[in-house]
């Protein structure tokens, strides 16, 4: 997702929420819908359908049991977000929620100015909302993929913070992400005198790593160089 590509969606997004009263709105144009999927697809969601529908949580008692209470997903937004197995995302749905109420909301007067700031913080936020790219981390395509993302909350409401290549990937003996498709939780663990190694609890996958990588970035390009190397060590 380019910075662009992410103001251009935006744009079209903000467009569509100042033209309509969404408190009170029935009936959406395909074209209209295809906007909110255009929108929660760059945030790096990966919907099957947009369609109308509302979602509802379920608060817990002091037990941590769920109870039959519930309270509103998506309050002010008509549309729900299903993902590629057809079943409800929640986290999408909740996230289209609050861009949707962050411009519609606002109580100040439409200008040229507040619908280029409306631009910018969307813009932004999709760009925020995009998970890691994975970590390949063996030559059968093993990836290591972030720890599931921290909620964030702050003036737009409540949205997830990923983890980003400039993070620290923690130092050893500790939780570094999840192994793509397996699920397993990775950690990173001492291993040799020059090497860390990253396990999987899962499978038992263990890749190992150069003690000097102290960032997700880092890893990624170590990764990348050792597959280089390989490469060129092969007979021809
Ligand atoms: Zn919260
Ligand atoms: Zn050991
Ligand atoms: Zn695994």
């Amino acid at each position: 997702m380019s910075e662009e590509r992410a103001v251009i969606v935006a744009t079209r997004f903000i467009d569509l929420v100042l033209k309509h009263n969404w408190e009170d709105i029935n009936g959406f144009l395909a074209s209209e819908v295809q906007v909110f999927f255009d929108i929660v697809s760059a945030a790096g969601f990966k919907p099957r359908e947009v369609t109308q529908g509302k979602l509802v949580g379920h608060y817990y008692d002091e037990e941590m049991r769920l109870t039959s209470k519930t309270y509103p997903i998506n309050e002010l937004c008509p549309f729900k977000v299903m993902n590629q197995n057809g079943e409800d995302d929640y986290r999408a749905t909740e996230w289209l929620d609050c861009v949707l109420r962050y411009v519609a909301c606002d109580v100040g007067p439409l200008t040229q100015a507040s619908r280029s700031r409306y631009i910018g913080v969307i813009a932004g936020e999709i760009g925020r909302s995009i998970p890691l790219e994975p970590i390949q981390l063996t030559e059968h395509c093993d990836e290591l993929c972030e720890p599931v993302p921290k909620r964030r909350h702050d003036r737009l409401g409540e949205f997830f913070r990923h983890t980003r290549d400039d993070d620290e990937i923690r130092p050893p003996d500790s939780f570094v992400g999840i192994h793509r498709y397996c699920g397993g939780a990775m950690h990173r663990v001492r291993a040799t005198q020059d090497c860390d190694a990253i396990l999987c609890q899962k499978c038992f996958l263990r890749a190992l790593i150069s003690t000097g990588i102290k960032t997700y970035g880092e890893l990624r390009k170590y990764e990348e160089t050792q597959r280089v190397i390989e490469v060129m060590r092969r007979p021809e």
